[in-house]
């Protein structure tokens, strides 16, 4: 039995599922999942010791692949000082600059400790900023899992949407709006019927959950014409893209400002933490300068922030973002060659250092679309790849990653495995 299969077993007995979070099980391809030992660079190795070229970076943070030298040893400097205090420190003051002098839409910001925490805490801020009650989201976009936010569509039009999880009562879900992405005319539709009552729209500008789809030309304009004419605030959950597919998030891309933006993942370099922030006029109705509650022990936290500076500021070196995302070009335009070569139909997108991988003939647009790829052939590709010794995410519907150093070596071997994979899915 290998060490995995051992520890898997093992994990199960303590943990339930033997994962602290669902993805990580396999449950959507099979298998035994790997237990990490450790990372350097574009590898991590399980624990029987094998290799893998890893395209999942924590599922986003490790931007600068694993284990910077230069971020491990701001981690170990700001823990010999101490681990938490509990009191406001200078390093607090310093990442929220450093995100402000970023991201032009930001004026104030609040550190949380996850990405669920930012988009919970930014719903709950738009509802008080606004005085209203319902919320819009799009289906395949995930927010974390707040109980608003765990919601799949009802069954008729402008319908409001049903529980995606047992333990969230039907009510909590009565003020959430779902839509389908990319569904402009939807959004005018639910703005007319319901406008006076929205507080929020919330969206990922590129979605990164359902797979990754872009947004359809004009859709994020339509979100922003929308909420300003009917005084609702524009939400970007950025936890995912936020200087992942570029210096400026999708915001800077499309040139489409949010009144509110959530970050975590890459703003953490790999420690958790979490982030909210936008318009000082909003942001002015967070306790203890308005009425809306937000708090957290852990909030700030020294040694994450500290990861954080130091991850913000290696990103900012020149050239960063464009040696990125020619690595993610070479593995999306490798891949997708190597496929037609064996006949086999994969079409790929990428942003940045962001990627999707589709077994189908087009780039979906909406998660009805990737729903319809070929999920059995995923299954296969990603199994074929992982004994090949690539690890790309372990579902069909998630976003696959690249970092600063997985250079054209790390690329060609990707390349190399994939000929010998898809050659067996032909
Ligand atoms: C990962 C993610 C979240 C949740 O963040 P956690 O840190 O896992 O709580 C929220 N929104 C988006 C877009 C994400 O990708």
């Amino acid at each position: 039995m290998s060490r995995n299969a051992e520890l898997f077993e093992r994990a199960c007995r303590s943990i339930p599922g033997g994962v602290n979070s669902p993805v990580r099980a396999f449950r959507s391809v099979g298998g035994t999942p790997r237990f990490i030992e450790r990372a350097q660079g574009p590898y991590f190795w399980d624990a029987d010791d094998k290799r893998y070229i890893d395209y999942i970076g924590s599922w986003g943070p490790a931007i600068l692949g694993h284990a910077h030298p230069e971020v491990v040893k701001a981690v170990q400097e700001a823990a010999v000082h101490g681990l938490s205090f509990g009191a406001p420190t200078e390093a607090e003051i310093v990442i929220a600059e450093m995100l402000i002098e970023r991201l032009p839409s930001m004026e104030q910001v609040r550190l949380v400790s996850s990405g669920t925490e930012a988009t919970m805490s930014a719903i709950r801020l738009a509802r008080g900023a606004t005085d209203r009650n319902k919320i819009i989201k799009f289906e395949g976009c995930y927010h974390g899992h707040a109980d608003s936010l765990l919601v799949k569509a009802g069954s008729g039009l402008l319908t409001f949407g049903n529980p995606t999880s047992a333990g969230v009562p039907a009510e909590f879900v009565a003020h959430t709006i779902v839509l389908d992405y990319n569904d402009s005319e939807g959004v005018r539709a639910a703005f007319d019927a319901h406008g006076q009552d929205i507080a929020c729209v919330i969206v990922e500008p590129i979605a990164g959950n359902m797979n990754m789809v872009k947004p359809a030309a004009g859709f994020l304009e339509t979100l922003r014409e929308q909420c300003t004419r009917h005084g609702s605030v524009l939400v970007f959950d950025e936890v995912m893209t936020g200087f992942r597919v570029g210096p400026q998030g999708v915001q800077g891309l499309y040139g489409v400002e949010p009144d509110l933006t959530t970050l975590a993942k890459v703003i953490g370099g790999g420690m958790p933490i979490g982030a909210f922030g936008g318009k000082s006029e909003i942001m002015n109705h967070i306790a203890p300068v308005g009425a809306v509650y937000q708090a957290g022990t852990l909030s700030g936290n020294p040694v994450a922030v500290a990861a954080g500076i130091t991850t913000l500021r290696l990103l900012s070196e020149p050239g960063f973002y464009e040696t990125l995302a020619s690595h993610t070009r070479a593995l999306a335009h490798g891949l997708t060659s190597v496929a037609r070569k064996h006949g086999v139909a994969l079409s790929t997108d990428f942003e940045g250092g962001m990627f999707g991988l589709y077994f189908s003939e087009t780039i979906p647009t909406s998660l009805s679309d990737v729903s319809a790829g070929n999920i059995e052939m995923f299954k296969r590709f990603f199994h074929g790849m992982l004994d090949e010794g690539v690890y790309f995410a372990p579902s069909a519907f998630e976003a696959g990653f690249v970092s600063c150093t997985h250079d054209s070596d790390v690329i060609d071997a990707t390349l190399q495995a994939a000929d010998k994979v898809l050659a067996t899915l032909a």
